[in-house]
């Protein structure tokens, strides 16, 4: 084999042996089985799960979604927000994004979606198997010292990957912000039943200090709550949620703020980076955070993962030699990818989303990212709404 484009010929059998049963281990598990790979996903929890709060997946995600036959199963289980809009004490400040297709949806469900793909494609799924590091000469490293070996290693182990970790070849930026979230998903109280509802609200108060709600539903009965303050304003970065403060600062949500007081399962994270060059050494790469954890402030992380989970394997299919292939993959996707690591730190650090979030024509060049993978048909059925394009 040479590092030359594939012939296309189909009887050649890869093996892959993945770390982490995340969105993104589990995207590229599904992607490089459907393309005739056998794959072994080892996740390090005694069951494959993901914690309960909700998730907004874009349309570069709905499109990678697409190729690897998950996203009609997505737009079924979820919501597709009507708009975005921002309110800043109460008040609105702007309504955008109307009519965009993206989806918000639980994270359990996300999971669950994934998990079943995964199996139905044929992907061996090993719990309890936790992976310390990668030999890019092609080989997954467990814990019990056994050693796997395959075509091709990949790290999707996140944000503290042990697998990039253990590359000593590549090099690494992380950062751990001040900014913090707490998210809960909480039942969906009458009040806020109906299609009219169906929009994300990312409601503001900014004196003495910022504190944000971000307000998704997610389905019928339930909606994600994203409540972000300050790591300094100790009590509005409790689990469980503090009704007093957060009621206090938002009123006008009271129910729901109640809610969340009582809503199990809930946790808070600060929000942490990391950047790394290259994404691959030998026949180990990364995927997903292990290889570009980001601020949420675009709402990205899970959705860039999962583009380049699906295009990894695209591009394997169309060279023989992994090298190679690798290569073009990290030139296809690290422009897209940095760009979107350094706009959501960027909108992190600034605050800027409460003057409305200003989805601009750069600010949603990821969410319009349109992978090589996909077709123009797909392209065509996630239509941007005229009035989306004019910002
Ligand atoms: C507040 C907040 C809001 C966000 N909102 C959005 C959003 O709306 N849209 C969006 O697209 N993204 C969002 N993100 C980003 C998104 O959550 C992450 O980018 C995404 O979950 C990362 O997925 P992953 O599979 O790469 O990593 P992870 O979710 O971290 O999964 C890694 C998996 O690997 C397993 N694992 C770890 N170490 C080992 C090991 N040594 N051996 C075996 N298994 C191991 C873990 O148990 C886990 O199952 C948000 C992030 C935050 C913090």
């Amino acid at each position: 084999m040479t590092g030359t484009h594939s012939t296309g010929s189909t009887d050649r059998s890869r093996h892959a042996e993945v770390a982490g049963a995340g969105f993104a281990g589990l995207t590229v598990s599904i992607a490089l089985a459907r393309r005739g790979w056998t794959v072994r996903l080892h996740e390090q929890n005694d069951q494959v799960r993901d914690f309960g709060a909700g998730i907004l997946l874009w349309r570069n995600a709905m499109l990678a979604l697409e190729v690897i036959g998950v996203a009609g199963a997505i737009r079924a289980n979820g919501v597709q927000p009507g708009t975005y809009d921002t309110s800043l004490n109460g008040d609105p400040v702007s309504s955008e994004l109307a009519g965009y297709p993206y989806w918000a949806i639980t994270r359990p469900k996300l999971h669950a979606l994934l998990v079943s793909a995964a199996r139905a494609a044929g992907v061996e799924i090993v719990t309890g198997s936790r992976v310390v590091g990668a030999d890019p000469a092609g080989a997954l490293l467990l814990a019990d010292g056994t050693r796997l070996e395959g075509d091709l290693v990949i790290g999707a182990d996140g944000a503290g990957s042990a697998v990039r970790n253990s590359l000593g070849d590549l090099t690494q930026e992380r950062k751990k912000y001040q900014d913090g979230v707490c998210r809960v998903l909480i039942p969906r109280p009458e009040e806020f039943q109906g299609p009219e509802w169906d929009r994300v609200i990312d409601f503001w108060t900014l004196e003495p200090d910022a504190m944000r709600i971000l307000f998704i539903p997610t389905g019928p009965d339930t909606i994600y709550m994203g409540m972000m303050a300050t790591t300094t304003n100790e009590r509005a970065s409790r689990i469980p949620i503090d009704v007093e403060v957060w009621s206090k600062r938002f009123p006008h949500l009271a129910t729901a703020v109640e809610l969340a007081g009582r809503a199990e399962g809930g946790r808070h994270d600060n929000y942490q980076t990391n950047r790394v060059a290259p994404w691959s050494s030998g026949r180990a790469v990364l995927v997903g955070d292990a290889a570009h954890a980001m601020c949420p402030a675009l709402g990205q992380g899970a959705s860039v993962g999962i583009v380049n989970a699906v295009e990894l394997a695209h591009t394997l299919d169309q060279y023989d030699d992994v090298g190679a292939a690798l290569a073009v993959w990290e030139e296809r996707e690290r422009g897209m990818t940095d760009a979107a690591q350094a706009r959501s730190a960027y909108m992190a650090e600034t605050r800027t989303l409460a003057k409305g979030n200003g989805f601009t024509a750069e600010v949603m060049e990821t969410a319009n990212f349109e992978l090589p993978a996909v077709t123009p048909e797909i392209v065509a059925a996630y239509p941007v709404p005229e009035g989306d394009r004019s910002w």
